[in-house]
């Protein structure tokens, strides 16, 4: 072969290569961007459904005296990139969320009978602790200033705002900037690294001074006369953990609607669900204003004397990122000698987001959480868990005898106890009894 010849071969495998390499280039980009609209298709449709359904539930609910929230969907274009986006990264509408702005009204949400209450003028003062983590600036800052608004300053220690190590740019200076237009009340810590959200409550309750702890996620808004009757039945027990009723704000419109009266449980994987109350709870006198036994928290939305947390042993400092301590604690409390209770008088809007289980970091922190309540307090019931966690059963989950001691120390009853006496309903399907375990099994 002479050199022409070479010349003219390697020129046609080098057209050939970039030819092949080029095409498969294309064909990748239009599978990557057909499955790209495909997921965006499904969101919208999503987003559509449910704003629909949710309207109607909405309509079951709220009091016909709810101010007009100028949320219109109507405007808004479901099909934009940046909607889709943004939806993904905050969990929330973001568009809405910025129409609204930092302040808006929310509907009264409490029973009639709620208004008819009143509360004594001096009760101990309060530190709201909200922590934050890359959370949409608008939706943040109505957490703040609906506790602002909707609070009297009498009984407002401060806000401690924890920002756990937040990327968006928003968070800073911005943020900074506009805090300090509410002036004096409110302080702001900042992780020096990401400390997750369990950490993260026990950096803000040390920096608190007032009575009560009183933990609000950072996508809140408080309702009218919200605060008053967690202060007042800790003021007449300081053994008692209170929860307002969790109003629900949608995270695709952002509307505000009244929650049922429910109470706070678990199943046996320690997902926290809501529960029925019984219809004999709501009978007598108080009514929809009677204060609910609750075998569980939902977690974010919580009241606790300050000194009763410190001596409760705050949370497990071990536990990552997010998860799990709604469980432990409400353990904790209920089987070393506290009390847990939802006030249906008080109510708190929250945004549940969907998109916390879908990333691994989570699920794996949120695994190591649940065998550390699992292994310190769940006794011989342990294996109804791993039942429906095998792959859990020899999972690692650090060092837990700090809170074994701390259990101890506390003098704390059993898991049979708190079966038998607060979460009868939770029924164990492995039976520690052996031969009621034989048939089972
Ligand atoms: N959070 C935090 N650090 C984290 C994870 C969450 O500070 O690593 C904050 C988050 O911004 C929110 C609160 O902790 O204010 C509770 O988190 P989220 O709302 O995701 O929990 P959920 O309401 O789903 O229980
Ligand atoms: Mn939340």
């Amino acid at each position: 072969m002479n050199s022409t010849m070479k010349n003219i071969i390697a020129q046609c495998v080098v057209c050939g290569s970039l030819a092949i390499g080029l095409w498969t280039a294309l064909l990748i980009a239009y599978f990557h961007y057909d499955q790209e609209n495909e997921q965006l298709r499904k969101t919208q449709e999503f987003i559509r459904a449910n704003s629909v359904r949710k309207n109607v539930h909405q309509q079951n609910h709220v009091s016909k005296k709810t101010p007009k929230q100028n949320t219109s969907n109507d405007t808004i274009d479901f099909s934009a990139p940046e909607f889709y986006k943004e939806f993904k990264q905050y969990g929330l509408n973001a568009v809405i969320s910025r129409r609204l702005g930092i302040r808006r009204e929310v509907p009264e949400s409490r029973d009639k009978i709620c208004h008819q209450k009143h509360y004594p003028a001096y009760l101990p003062t309060a530190s709201i602790i909200i922590c934050f983590y890359n959370e949409e600036f608008n939706t943040l800052l109505r957490t703040v200033s609906s506790v602002m608004t909707l609070t009297p300053h009498r009984f407002l220690e401060e806000i401690i705002l924890v920002d756990d190590m937040s990327e968006i740019d928003d968070l800073k200076e911005k943020l900074d900037y506009q805090l300090e237009l509410f002036r004096g009340k409110i302080k702001l810590v900042r992780n020096k690294k990401r400390e997750g959200l369990i950490r993260s409550r026990m950096i803000g309750a040390s920096r608190a001074s007032g009575d009560i702890l009183v933990f609000l996620d950072s996508h809140c808004e408080v309702n009218t006369v919200w605060l008053e009757p967690l202060l007042h039945a800790i003021a007449k027990d300081h053994k008692m953990v209170v929860c307002p009723v969790i109003d629900v704000i949608d995270d695709k419109t952002l509307d505000y609607r009244a929650a049922p009266i429910v109470r706070g449980a678990f199943d046996w994987n320690l997902n926290f669900r809501w529960d029925n109350v019984f219809s004999y709870e709501l009978d007598g006198p108080e009514g929809p204003s009677k204060p609910i036994r609750s075998p569980a928290m939902a977690g974010g939305i919580f009241a606790i004397d300050r000194h009763y947390f410190n001596e409760l042993g705050q949370y497990d400092k071990d536990m990552n990122l997010w998860g799990g301590e709604n469980v432990e604690l409400s353990l904790r409390i209920w089987m070393c000698g506290g009390q847990l209770f939802i006030l249906p008088c008080s109510r708190v809007g929250h945004i549940s987001k969907a998109q916390n289980l879908n990333k691994p970091a989570l699920e794996k922190a949120l695994s190591w959480n649940l065998l550390r309540v699992v292994h310190v307090w769940l006794d011989e019931y342990k294996d109804n868990f791993f039942f429906q966690r095998p792959s859990l059963k020899y999972a690692s989950y650090g060092n837990i005898s700090e809170r074994v001691q701390l259990r101890k120390r506390l003098g704390c009853k059993s898991f049979q106890w708190y079966l038998d006496n607060i979460f009868p309903e939770l029924e164990p399907f492995i039976h520690t009894d052996k031969k009621k375990r034989n048939n089972f099994l």
